[in-house]
This record gives structure tokens, sequence and C-alpha cells, in this order.
């Protein structure tokens, strides 16, 4: 039985394009685009393309975006720059965030507050892990510095109403940043839509390569810069640019536009499937995140009793790979925080599941998870409880 990749949250295969579009880029085209020659020249060109085409899928100026080495980077970068731009100009020093954001961002924003005199509004998010939007502009004043709040969340699936945070912002003039790394695949990216001025996101959660993201910064928005260098990357981001991860990241958010509509329609209907049956043949589970305004590919649970790490091992003898959630905190026995902020208890939360699907995966695969979870869960339990008391 092949093995079935459920994992896409985490990261994605490369696309077979993607990885052609990198590959002169490597060898024979291997120019500096500083460079006068034609080398350089030849790479130059690679780049402004890559620019202009990122740009118009995005409908924003190519000279707003600047590539990153992932949407970790383009987190601290565009936070960090931007809380320290804001104090110096206009004496701000309040930053507003969630619980469920992403350990690059609540991790960046935490250190400002640590170490360097700003103060961490964490907005409540309700039991689905979103904003409500009304609590965000009682929380603004002419002291916050800016907003983050991310768009679709890696671990619940849940979605966030961007734009219409992004308009509370505007209203009250304070920048709104949005990590959309796990959106770009499914979500609208019109930055004109989404009223942000800043957007981070990451290729390897859209089937490029790992290690490159971009970060847009709406124009005439000042950012400090934490790296010092040469001119690249608007000065943001100085240092040679990586131009073959460029090309492949640029070409996989191509690929990703155009197969938008068709993919989100196949996958939600087998997200829709899994978290049907998981709810109706296995007891003790419920549903983390929200049950419509999610991702479509997208299926998180917990299950009373579990421990996730030995409900992962079980599914992985199975040849299914999927995650307790987030991919970011293996080995630590600690229920999710994300989780936590949503209210659930201790117990519950140590038994999450993520199920996210992607491209390659089939109706089989998701039949034949389907139908041996059920089992899975009772034995778990059973190992763990032979008189059937959970
Ligand atoms: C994966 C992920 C990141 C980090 O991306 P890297 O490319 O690994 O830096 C940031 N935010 C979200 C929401 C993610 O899912």
């Amino acid at each position: 039985m092949e093995p079935a990749y459920f994992d896409h949250s985490a990261t994605t295969p490369l696309h077979e394009k993607a990885l052609a579009a990198m590959l002169p880029y490597f060898d024979r085209d291997f120019g500096n685009p500083s460079s006068v020659h034609r080398w350089g020249q030849q790479a130059d060109a690679a780049l402004l393309d890559a620019y202009q085409a990122t740009a118009s899928l995005l409908g924003c100026e190519p000279d707003s975006l600047t590539f990153t080495s992932g949407a970790s980077e383009s987190n601290n970068l565009g936070l960090v720059g931007l809380a320290l731009a804001r104090r110096k100009q206009q004496g701000q020093t309040r930053l507003v965030s969630t619980p469920v954001e992403h350990p690059s961002v609540l991790n960046t924003l935490r250190w400002l507050e640590a170490e360097h005199g700003f103060a961490l509004d964490l907005l409540p998010v309700d039991e689905f892990g979103r904003v409500d939007p009304e609590q965000l502009r009682a929380t603004l004043s002419e002291r916050t510095a800016l907003v983050s709040i991310i768009y679709a969340n890696n671990e619940v699936g849940s979605i966030n109403p961007v734009s219409q945070l992004g308009e509370i912002c505007r209203a009250a003039q304070v920048p709104f940043h949005s990590d959309a790394t796990q959106a770009t695949s499914f979500l609208p990216m019109e930055i004109a839509d989404l009223n942000v001025d800043l957007l981070s996101l990451g290729a390897h959660k859209f089937y490029g390569p790992k290690g490159v993201g971009m970060l847009y910064v709406r124009p005439g928005l000042d950012l400090e810069h934490l790296f010092h260098g040469g001119s690249q990357g608007r000065g943001i981001k100085p240092g040679t640019e990586n131009v073959p991860l460029i090309a492949g990241m640029v070409a996989a958010l191509e690929l990703a536009f155009a197969e938008r509509v068709p993919l989100a329609a196949r996958l939600s209907a087998w997200r829709d499937r899994i978290i049907h049956t998981i709810l109706d043949t296995v007891p003790g589970s419920r549903l983390t995140g929200h049950p419509t305004q999610r991702l479509p590919n997208h299926a998180s649970f917990v299950f009373d009793g579990i421990e996730s790490n030995a409900l992962l091992a079980a599914l992985d003898l199975q040849g299914f790979a999927c995650s307790a959630g987030s991919a970011c905190k293996v080995g630590d026995p600690e229920p999710s925080r994300v989780l936590t902020a949503m209210g659930l208890s201790r117990e519950w939360a140590l038994g999450s599941l993520r199920v996210s699907l992607g491209r390659s995966n089939t109706s089989e695969q998701v039949d034949r998870f389907c139908s041996l979870l059920p089992e899975i869960v009772a034995r778990l339990r059973h190992i763990t409880s032979p008189a059937g008391q959970p």
C-alpha cells in the first residue's frame, strides 16, 4: 500500500514545474543580478520577471515586494522593522496580535516586549480561534504601533476576516500585518482587497521550494532595516538574491493561482467527508477550528483520552502521514497554546490530529483513512484503559 501524505500544512512536495523553473539558475544561468556583464544581466532579467509576475498575481507594485528566506524571516523583518520605525517616528509602543499566531509572529512580538520595551496586547479568540473585529476596534489607540493577525490558521484551519480587520486598522491609521502563509494556495490574495500594509508568505506551503518567501510592504510605509548591506531586497533583505529559489517560488505561485478553484473544490469535498465520518463514527471526538470558515484542505480534531504522538505513530504504521497540528512542537508534551486559547482543556488538547490534504491525494486514500481511523482510536483507548474507561 502506497503511503498517503496528509501533512500539507507542514510542507508540500515541490511542484515539478517549479523544479524545472529553478534548474537553469543552479548551473548555466548562475550570474549575480548586480553584475554588469551578460551573466549578470540575464540573472537580473530573471529577477525582474519574478518581481513583475508576483506583483501582477497579488495586484501590487513590484517595488513593494521583498524576497526573503521564508515566512519566518518575512514575519521577523516586517514586524521588528515596523515596530522600531513606528516608535522612532511616532512614539508608538503598543503591539496588537492574537494568541493563535505562528511562533515566528508571536515569539517575535514577545521579544519586542521583553527586550525592547513594547507592550503586547493579545486579542481573545472565539472557540474557533477567530478574532472578533469589534474587539480589535476597541483595542486600537493612537499608541498602537502595529497589528498582526494570521489570515488562515496553520493548526486549526480557521480563516480570519482579514479584509474587515484591515479596514478597521486603516480607519484607525494603524499598520496591519497578516501572515498569509497557509492562505496563499486557497484564499483571495489581492492586496487591495485584503487591506493589509504588510503580508508574509512562504513558498514551501504552496509547492515551491523551502528557504524562500516574500514580504509585501505597502509603498510609503517605512521599516527599520535589521540587516545591513547592499541595496538588494529593497534594503530590507540585503545580500545577493537567491535567483533559483525565487524563480521556483514564482513558478509555484503562478501554478497555485491557476489551480486554486478546482483544487479547493476537490479537496474541500474530501475534507468534509473526513470531518463528517470522524465526528459520526469516533466517540469522544470534536472538530477544532471553524466548521465552514476553514481552509479547504484542512481537517483538525481532538480526541478524548488519546495522546497525539501515539495516534500519529499508529497512523504512520498504516501509511498515513498526519500531524498533531503544528510541525513546530515535535517532542513537546505541552498542549497546544492555540487549542487552549480556544478554550479547550489540557486533557482534550493533548489528543489533537491535523489532516491536511493536497494535490497528490486520492479519493481512495481518503476512504481508507475514514475507515481505519475509528478502529485505531478505539484500539489506542483500549491499550491505555483496558476497562474501556477513557
Ligand atoms: C509554515 C508557516 C510559517 C513559517 O514558514 P517557514 O517558511 O518555515 O519560515 C509561518 N507562518 C505560517 C502560518 C506557517 O504555516
